[in-house]
């Protein structure tokens, strides 16, 4: 059940600079390599995505290629916050988005 699958925490979720990506563990067996800038645009602050109208506010073109989560720390039990090496620290993935992002990473 995906549904299921999302409300679960990741069972690990590691940075790999060497490789650019965060990689995130699921229950199920899936495990991601969700490369920096994809995790990073899809940060869902309301300097990301408009509140009012849910449109996207940026894009990969404005994110720099070579970015870096320098730092990760839980948020509750539901997401995770992550420091950004372009300054940015006001998002916060929940469980199901970093499912989504995770599922988006095996295209
Ligand atoms: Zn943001």
């Amino acid at each position: 059940m995906t549904d299921d699958a999302a409300a679960t925490p990741p069972l690990s979720i590691r940075r790999d600079h060497a490789a650019g990506v965060l990689r995130i563990a699921w229950h199920d067996g899936l495990e991601a390599a969700a490369k920096y800038p994809q995790v990073r645009v899809a940060c869902s602050c309301a300097r990301c995505v408009d509140e009012v109208t849910g449109k996207r506010l940026i894009d990969i073109t404005d994110i720099d290629p070579l970015v870096i989560a320098e730092e990760l720390q839980a948020v509750g039990a539901y997401a995770i916050r992550i420091q950004w090496s372009d300054g940015h620290n006001t998002g916060l993935y929940t469980w199901p988005q970093l499912r989504a992002i995770s599922e988006a990473a095996l295209e």
